[in-house]
């Protein structure tokens, strides 16, 4: 017989889900709200929001609001979206993450600190993403995003560096950047660099390994906007496709919730659906 589970570590982060909430308190409260983006990348869930009276607008909408109040998703905002807000008299619901918030203002620390040396300030994240624009906009736009690890090899490693991640990018590629760096650079400059990686999102993977192997038919369902979905689908398919290619059976630990003792699987993962 066919059986069906979900995922039990499936679902939003919990940055997403206070914003949310946030979003659902305020609008309980009557008025208007307007969200600077989609709240979250998940458009059922958008959808759910705006018939409850939720409108979202764009940073060229929010740039022509005045003496409204306007809600900041969980990903962040640079400071001159602040800087709008003040003058325009727009009322801040701050739902930021907590996590997100931490990184900027290190990044902001570091930027900002006297320093003879000044050091290069590298992010390891996605060009244009709406977390690494307001991580960007804690240097005044300075800092140096890097995609991936091909594109270290265009940073000037002969000046001092600081390194940080977007908080939902692959742990595994940030350690070979890592590693990348430590063994190209000039002797004389400095290297530091912080692991700034969510934990909401690195401990999925494992986990989503894990599920995936003990279940023949996998359906990834993410939106098709959503870093962590991609991040997330983009490692398991190249996990499943390296033990498949290895020929290798899949042998995992007991299951102590089924009971089953050792899965080998007929694996297929579906498309991203949303
Ligand atoms: S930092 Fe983590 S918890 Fe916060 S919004 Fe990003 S993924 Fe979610």
């Amino acid at each position: 017989m066919t059986q069906i589970e979900i995922d039990k570590e499936s679902g939003f982060c919990f940055g997403v889900v206070t914003a949310i909430h946030k979003a659902e308190e305020e609008l309980a409260q009557g008025g208007t709200l307007y969200c600077l983006g989609d709240i979250v990348h998940n458009s059922r869930e958008v959808e759910r929001l705006k018939a409850m009276g939720l409108i979202t607008i764009n940073h060229e909408e929010f740039a022509q609001l005045k003496n409204v109040k306007v809600l900041l998703r969980a990903h962040g905002e640079p400071p001159e979206t602040y800087e709008i807000a003040r003058q325009n008299n727009i009322e801040i619901i701050d739902a930021t993450c907590p996590v997100v918030l931490r990184l900027q203002k290190r990044i902001k620390q570091a930027y900002t600190q006297e320093d003879p040396h000044r050091k290069q300030i590298i992010i390891y994240g996605k060009n244009g993403h709406a977390e690494v624009l307001g991580l960007v906009g804690q240097t005044n736009g300075e800092a140096i995003v890097i995609e991936k690890l091909e594109e270290a090899e265009r940073l000037d490693l002969s000046k001092n560096i600081c390194l940080y991640s977007q908080t939902t990018k692959s742990l595994d590629e940030f350690g070979q950047i890592v590693e990348y760096i430590k063994s190209h650079l000039s002797p004389e400059v400095t290297f530091e660099y912080f692991d700034t990686i969510c934990r909401q999102v690195a401990n999925r993977i494992p986990n989503i390994r894990k599920f995936a192997a003990s279940h023949d038919l996998i359906f990834f369902v993410s939106g098709k906007k959503s870093s962590n979905g991609k991040m997330l689908f983009a490692d398991l398919w190249s996990h499943l496709y390296a033990e498949m290619a290895d020929g290798r059976n899949i042998q995992i630990p007991p299951d102590e919730d089924s009971g089953k003792e050792s899965i080998n699987p007929r694996f297929e993962l579906t498309k991203i659906i949303s």
